[in-house]
């Protein structure tokens, strides 16, 4: 019998993405959390826990002595949504499998892998269950499966869900394994669990598969952030729930008081974060518990950083899509969540709250507290032509009322086994597909770009953008937090510092920008460019009348001075 004592364990993490819980650098999700935590619970000493991404495996094939002898393996990952990231690259398959051929000891594998598996990593694929060379595949969670192999000598274990208490000790005690993340300590965000299941049934969704929603006590979320607080992490999001505004309620209504107990709580422990984000929000709360919606959105907006995002799952604004998959909302509905949202959150910081949602010359140049984000979904069962016009004419009505949304997120469906979905399977995603490109650049150009100039308008400042990667004579870099905007900025900037930026122009999705303020002394003629209302001869212009020793010297438009400029003189410190 293996003494846990003795016992060296190798956790891979091959990322996850699910319906409500994300994990892809630089999101590092509560699988490899738990159970790293799971595993010290069973008495593995935290010296004998090593923890691998699947990219940082990629980087070094030297790492893979780590996968080969360890004594277990445990590989945690898998999509169940589909998606393009910045951060990371999930595991495909082989991968997954290569590992469990190189590793000499038991190995089990976990996490949402166990729903099924594609080809690939992508949308409008049919999935199945695969073992990909496992000894042990974990049916239930993974932490629990790590936790009872661990304590019966790797001879096996019964599948199983965790309780709440043993998330309340798994998730403290897992804490020191974010240190071994590559993107460890300061663009690492860590994916908080408030709650899992969902009450609701929509037909494509997984969420359901965990069953009606569990709630953590605040008390336990707070101590979790407090243990990963104390290991380095500033950044955080309360991203693994289907709803937010449901938190440490009867599953439906909203309680504001655990709302507060929770973002009160966090503040406390956690006092020099720099991000608290969310996810998903359930527009049907909103719309069945309006008061107490308010009242919990005002909370969390008083609490949290701005630029977050309470994720919309409206999937489709087509009446027969949305009778056929037991959707939630109609448009209707959804479109009255959004003004709640912007009028109770939508504000600027420094800004007045009474008048939200706040833009224009007028407003804050930052990025308002919490807007809503919309999803939608294609390939859902009842889709047809329509479909197609019912969503894009949803949005352009967001548009036209002056309300904002933060991002809308179009994707088509992944048919899982246990949903509804299984039945139909990808066949319509597939058939449509000719269908969805163009109406997808359709909402890039006429909904997206419009909406980004409205929230974040020139002279926006991101601060702490992280630098990422170059292409094309630009440097690109996010920053931390749920659905962060991509930032190209003139130059190639050192990689992995971090830059504040003002907004100069919008993408569809992304915007360009300068550092922020620009030294007027030393900036590039490709910065000065960028900024509206420089044009390319004055940019000139302005570098040849250098040094100036004020702003009032520098000959622009003193709202444009204002807002992107700065003097530093020459040989005096900052
Ligand atoms: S409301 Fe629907 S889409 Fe959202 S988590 Fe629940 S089942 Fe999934």
């Amino acid at each position: 019998m293996n003494d846990p004592a003795d016992l060296s364990v190798t956790i891979v993490d091959g990322y996850v993405d699910e319906p409500a819980h994300f994990g892809v650098p630089p999101y590092i999700s509560t699988y490899p959390r738990y159970t790293a935590g799971a595993l010290v619970d069973a008495g593995v000493p935290e010296s004998q826990v090593t923890y691998h991404t699947i990219d940082a495996l990629r980087e070094d094939r030297s790492r893979w002595r780590d996968v080969e002898e360890a004594d277990l393996l445990i590989y945690v990952g898998g999509m169940t949504v589909p998606g393009k990231y910045v951060g990371g690259t999930p595991a495909e398959p082989d991968e997954v499998r290569e590992l469990a051929w190189v590793a000499d000891g038991t190995t089990l594998m976990g996490g949402p892998v166990r729903f099924g598996v594609g080809e690939e990593n992508a949308g409008a694929q049919d999935t199945e269950r695969d073992d990909l060379d496992y000894e042990f595949v974990a049916k239930g969670d993974v932490e629990a499966a790590a936790h009872d192999l661990v304590r019966n000598g790797l001879e096996g274990f019964g599948d199983r869900v965790r309780d709440n208490e043993e998330v309340d000790r798994w998730g403290a005690k897992g804490a020191f394994v974010v240190e071994q993340h590559p993107n460890h300590p300061d663009y690492l965000i860590a994916e908080m669990e408030t709650s899992r299941g969902c009450a609701y049934r929509c037909s494509f969704c997984t969420e359901p598969l965990y069953g009606n929603p569990a709630f953590r006590t605040a008390e336990s979320v707070v101590r979790e952030v407090g243990q990963l607080y104390d290991r380095g992490v500033r950044h955080f999001r309360l991203g693994r729930q289907a709803d937010i505004l449901a938190f440490g309620g009867d599953g439906e209504a909203p309680n504001p008081d655990a709302l507060r107990d929770l973002y009160g709580g966090i503040r406390e422990v956690a006092p020099d974060l720099e991000t608290l984000h969310l996810d998903n929000m359930n527009p049907v709360t909103i719309v069945e518990y309006p008061e107490r919606s308010r009242e919990g959105i005002r909370v969390i907006a008083e609490h949290d950083t701005p630029g977050d995002t309470a994720a919309f799952g409206l999937e489709s604004a087509d009446p027969v899509v949305q009778e056929r998959n037991d959707l939630l909302v109609t448009a209707e509905e959804c479109l009255e969540a959004v003004r709640v949202v912007n009028e109770v959150a939508g504000w600027r910081p420094g800004g007045d709250r009474e008048a939200a949602p706040t833009f224009g010359d007028e407003a804050p140049r930052r990025l308002p507290k919490l807007l809503p984000g919309i999803n939608l979904v294609h390939g859902l069962a009842g889709e047809r032509p329509e479909t197609y016009e019912h969503n894009f004419e949803f949005l352009q009505r967001v548009l036209e009322e002056g309300l904002m949304v933060r991002r809308v997120n179009v994707r088509q469906v992944m048919a899982f086994e246990g949903t509804e979905m299984a039945e139909t399977g990808a066949d319509i995603a597939k058939e449509h597909r000719k269908q969805f490109k163009p109406y997808k650049r359709r909402i890039r150009e006429e909904i997206d770009n419009p909406m980004l100039k409205r929230v974040a308008p020139p002279g926006t400042v991101l601060p702490d953008v992280h630098l990422e990667y170059h292409r094309g004579g630009k440097t690109f870099g996010r920053q931390l937090g749920t659905y962060p905007l991509l930032v190209g900025i003139p130059g190639e900037r050192e990689l992995g510092s971090t830059l504040d930026v003002a907004v100069t122009d919008h993408g569809y999705r992304s915007v360009t920008g300068v550092p922020y303020p620009l030294d007027a002394n030393e900036a590039s003629l490709a910065e000065l460019r960028a900024i509206p209302g420089i044009g390319k001869g004055r940019a000139g212009d302005l570098v040849v009348g250098r040094p100036y020793g004020s702003l009032a010297e520098v000959d622009v438009d003193p709202t444009v001075a204002e807002r992107f400029l700065a003097v530093r003189v020459p040989g005096t410190a900052d």
